[in-house]
């Protein structure tokens, strides 16, 4: 490739067939996690060869060749993307980028048990919001749902979060006869503490040796049941993501849905996905992927990185379509939420 062609490459705007730019890049830094959500992976997961994934000089220079490339937003998952081995060290080195002025945020999305050890850290190189993933409040619950997981020492990170001046937003996945009774609970316990609550329609990836339809709950009931006890101001904040908000008149708070299954958000999708092997998905719901490993290892320069980058968004596909197959009980898409990352 001649000189001016790889240099126009480097910066030239990431903007798809629809016109959509992408501006938002998650990278799931690791497929293992130390809980085993049952909507999330089945209890005996097969993990990945560890030489299989990106290192994190690797992950660094993926991640800097999009921000170059326009991306504005850097979110960091997995698996849990804090048991990563050298994680803070892959934060110090991206946070480079925000002094810069070249990315408006990095931040992650964490089960919350590593946090007592790493909040400070985190917040110390850059990283000023978090979403934490809490279904639950219930200690026994908490621990049927995530089977590995502790109540206490997810609360305990939030609590090292909320000390250490980050920004937390709860997740909750909703689940049919598991929480869908604790959710005013769960909003009031999040909104009391200045957090925003985000209700998670639970989406058919990954074969997880439970039953889907059993744990479907669309949102549109959750929304009218929850409507019923409290009062919806629409607002339109965004925070990139393809929550829509509500603010929750009696708390003060913001309450989020994000309904892949019963309301489309394609239309505004601005965001490609990164696994730890160095596979770009450019939709959540779609198989369709392009190896980006390859081009990495194949040249220490970005020209064939930029290349595979810029063919891979000529391929993102107009939008998604789940199905929780109600005749197959199967799930729509082979793959785990851990490996494309939540
Ligand atoms: N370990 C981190 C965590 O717990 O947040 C990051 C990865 S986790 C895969 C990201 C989010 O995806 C979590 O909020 C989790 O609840 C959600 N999730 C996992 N599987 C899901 C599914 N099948 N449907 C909806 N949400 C799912």
């Amino acid at each position: 490739m001649d000189f001016d062609r790889a240099a126009s490459l480097r910066t030239k705007p990431l903007i798809d067939p629809f016109e959509r730019p992408i501006t938002y890049l998650r990278v799931s830094v690791t497929d293992r996690c130390d809980f085993r959500c049952v909507y999330c992976m089945a209890e005996n997961m097969s993990f990945l060869p560890k030489q299989d994934l990106l290192s994190l000089e690797e992950l660094d220079r993926v991640c800097t060749g999009f921000v170059m490339r326009g991306v504005r937003k850097l979110r960091l998952t997995g698996g849990e993307p804090l048991v990563r081995r050298g994680i803070i060290g892959l934060v110090q080195s991206l946070s480079r980028h925000l002094a810069s002025g070249a990315l408006d945020e990095l931040t992650l999305t964490t089960n919350g048990s590593q946090l007592p050890k790493y909040a400070s850290e985190l917040k110390a190189h850059g990283v000023e919001r978090i979403n934490v993933s809490l279904d639950t409040l219930d200690a026994d619950k908490f621990r049927a749902i995530t089977r590995w997981g502790e109540l206490d020492k997810v609360l305990a990170g939030i609590d090292a979060a909320q000390a250490a001046g980050l920004k937390v937003k709860i997740n909750a996945v909703a689940l049919r006869g598991v929480n869908e009774d604790e959710l005013p609970t769960l909003l009031r316990w999040a909104h009391s503490r200045g957090m925003d609550l985000t209700i998670i329609e639970v989406m058919p990836l990954g074969d997880i040796d439970e039953d889907r339809l059993q744990q479907y709950l669309p949102l549109s009931i959750v929304r009218a049941r929850l409507a019923e006890r409290f009062t919806f101001d629409d607002i339109d904040y965004r925070t990139g993501g393809p929550a829509r908000y509500v603010r929750v008149k009696e708390t003060g708070g913001r309450l989020g849905f994000i309904t892949p299954l019963t309301h489309n958000f394609c239309e505004s999708c601005n965001r490609v996905r990164l696994t730890c092997t160095g596979t770009l998905y450019m939709c959540l719901g779609q198989e369709d992927a392009a190896d980006l490993r390859a081009p990495l290892r194949a040249s220490e320069a970005n020209e064939l990185l930029n290349v595979a980058i810029d063919a891979a968004i000529a391929r993102k596909p107009k939008g998604h379509d789940f199905v929780i197959d109600r005749r197959h009980r199967r799930p729509a898409l082979a793959r785990h939420m851990s490996v494309t990352g939540g």
